[in-house]
């Protein structure tokens, strides 16, 4: 089971191409300026089976899955067995962690840490640094954080990453309520959400 905080089923947002995004529930990291200090406690969100969200995604046109959260190596197994079913399937999986890659594959490192890389396509290591914004480089928060082409899926952007554009992505539900997710500067996101001139979940926003 996968403890799950939230899902974007298609977002091109958070990764390469159209992704389903899966944010998880819990961290320890605890991030100075994180977006989703709701996303700590390792009682929220909700329990979902590997199966409930391999019939979700393979219901949807993704090129893959994008986990974020919430950090997801303190979830490895049950994420490591979703990769793996997803990878089978042809597509492919991002992985986005508070932990730098010395520690994911150090003698501390969480419990299956070695699993969820071997079924992690692109890894983007390192925690959320508020005082080091990234404005270039695309889904990154800030500049402290690395990227690690595990495979060769996306081999072919790795010198063209500044290339991409970063996006923001907008929903607003039936009864009004706006979400958003995606990466922008704190300023640029604040001028956003003030336009918008509703109450705004700025929860999905890494
Ligand atoms: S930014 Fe990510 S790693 Fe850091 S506290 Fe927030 S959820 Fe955890």
């Amino acid at each position: 089971m996968i403890r799950v905080a939230d899902v974007v089923p298609t977002t091109t947002a958070e990764g390469p191409g159209r992704r389903y995004a899966i944010w998880v529930q819990g961290c320890t990291i605890r991030c100075d300026g994180c977006f989703n200090p709701h996303m700590w406690s390792k009682t929220g969100g909700a329990l979902r089976s590997v199966g409930e969200l391999l019939a979700r995604i393979e219901a949807v046109d993704v090129e893959g899955i994008t986990l974020l959260g919430g950090e997801p190596f303190e979830q490895g197994h049950a994420l490591s067995v979703l990769g793996e079913a997803v990878q089978r399937r042809g597509l492919s999986v991002m992985t986005f962690t508070g932990y730098d890659y010395d520690h994911l594959t150090g003698r501390d490192a969480p419990d299956e840490a070695q699993a969820l890389l071997g079924a992690t396509d692109l890894l983007v290591t390192g925690p959320y640094v508020a005082e080091s914004p990234d404005l270039v480089r695309p889904w990154v928060g800030s500049t402290n954080q690395e990227f690690h082409f595990l495979t060769e899926r996306y081999g072919h952007l790795q010198e063209h990453l500044v290339d991409l554009r970063d996006r923001v992505e907008v929903r607003v539900a039936p009864d009004g309520a706006v979400a958003v997710n995606g990466w922008a500067g704190v300023a640029q996101l604040d001028d956003l959400l003030e336009d918008l001139g509703r109450p705004v979940g700025r929860g999905r926003v890494r």
